[in-house]
């Protein structure tokens, strides 16, 4: 079996005054590294050697550790890390991960230090951003500081629009060239999960390519430029460039199954054990609203996992789980902390037994996009959603 190479478990110091919370439920969700050391590398021998992989593990790494997932993407071969917030990236050099971390959600008056402070690489886009990373590389002492430049070709969320780049450029050639570098420019597309829309993706292109060429002829060429997610590097490949920016993929998933790189692993899968198992009568009603009445004498396991995990309640009704490599239906609605589960055509099921809610047990298998169809949502949010209370595992611990 495979064994987390990521960092040991630190044990909490000896304080004294404070006793140490153990982890003693029995729901976990495993982490398997080497599939996501896998995904990695698929991605990478997708684009070549020629083109970086930076691996996005912003949002706790989708939900899978992102200091682990960190390690684990980098020695595999990625560039460096991508997260969306500072903190995150600060998390990630406490941690000691010393690869170039990218901050996709831009720098806020009073975050400029932390990220100078850090080394970590802002993503910019206004004048603004310029203006205070500049000074707070002169307060520092520091290098140039390494700045990738966004550009807005149609997600309309963050980015310079390209009537505005040229005087950003401006301000930058008068006021921040001395203290920051333009080793990337970047845009987003809005649109490259949809495999049925080229046309949209294929204008940004247009667009960033104008872009480029405005900063070439500015004599500004900027080493790195990306444009690709999961997607985005799926769908595109005269759009890999000289780095992808993959997500979801490097988690073993995609957006929807029609975009998915062949050949990836589940990073992540979901288990629990039965806390007991009740015997009820046809008729019976189950929990909360008693939206289920019992059709047939039944033996209910109670599952410890609820909308509290993650588990989404929405799914009540429609959801199922494995147990000795069989789908066992969910009844009644999912609650906070509990669910129940039909195990009456599973006469030796007992309690302890070991139930999986994503993943597989023998043949069966149930994935993140059968999940995220239960839920009515798209599966990062089911990756993302299972909660801080369900403890990380490496694979097959117990
Ligand atoms: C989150 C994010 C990605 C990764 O997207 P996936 O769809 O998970 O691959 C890439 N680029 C940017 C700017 C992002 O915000």
């Amino acid at each position: 079996m495979s064994r987390y190479t990521g960092p040991e478990r630190r044990s909490p110091s000896p304080d004294r005054r404070q006793p140490r919370i153990v982890e003693v439920r029995p729901t976990w969700a495993a982490i398997d590294a080497s599939a996501l050391a896998h995904n990695l590398r698929r991605v990478a021998a997708h684009v070549g050697p020629r083109c970086r992989v930076l691996a996005v593990v912003k949002a706790d790494g989708y939900g899978h550790g992102a200091i682990d997932s960190a390690r684990v993407f980098v020695e595999a071969g990625a560039w460096g890390l991508a997260v969306s917030l500072i903190e995150e990236g600060v998390e990630l050099r406490q941690a000691g991960v010393r690869a170039p971390v990218l901050v996709l959600g831009g720098v806020h008056p009073g975050s400029e230090d932390v990220v100078v402070h850090g080394s970590l690489t802002p993503v910019v886009w206004a004048p603004q951003h310029l203006q205070l990373l500049a000074a707070a590389v002169r307060r520092s002492g520091a290098e140039r500081l390494p700045i990738h430049i966004k550009i807005d070709t149609g997600m309309s969320r963050l980015g310079v629009l390209p009537p505005d780049l040229s005087a950003l450029l401006d301000y930058y050639e008068t006021h921040a060239a001395s203290e920051l570098h333009i080793e990337g420019v970047m845009t987003h597309l809005a649109c490259a999960d949809d495999p049925d829309d080229t046309s949209t993706s294929r204008t940004q292109l247009e667009r960033f390519g104008a872009c480029l060429a405005m900063l070439g002829e500015r004599g500004i060429h900027p080493s790195i430029r990306h444009v690709c997610n999961s997607a985005g590097l799926v769908r595109f490949a005269d759009a890999h460039l000289d780095m992808v920016r993959p997500g979801i993929a490097i988690y073993g998933a995609a957006s929807s199954a029609a975009v998915e790189l062949a050949g990836l692993r589940m990073g992540m899968s979901v288990h629990s054990r039965l806390l007991g198992i009740r015997e009820l009568p046809a008729g019976a009603r189950v929990s909360y609203g008693h939206r289920q009445t019992l059709a047939r004498d039944t033996r209910l396991g109670i599952l410890p996992v609820g909308y509290g995990d993650g588990y989404p309640r929405n799914m009540s009704g429609r959801a199922e789980v494995l147990i000795r490599g069989h789908r066992c239906p969910i009844v009644g609605n999912v609650t906070m902390d509990l669910s129940m589960v039909d195990v009456t055509d599973l006469p030796d099921a007992r309690e302890g037994e070991r139930v999986t809610l994503m993943g597989r047990q023998g043949r069966q298998a149930i994935d993140i996009y059968e999940l995220a169809d239960w839920a009515g949502v798209i599966p990062y949010e089911i990756s993302c959603g299972i909660s801080k209370r369900v403890p990380r595992h490496p694979q097959h611990p117990r």
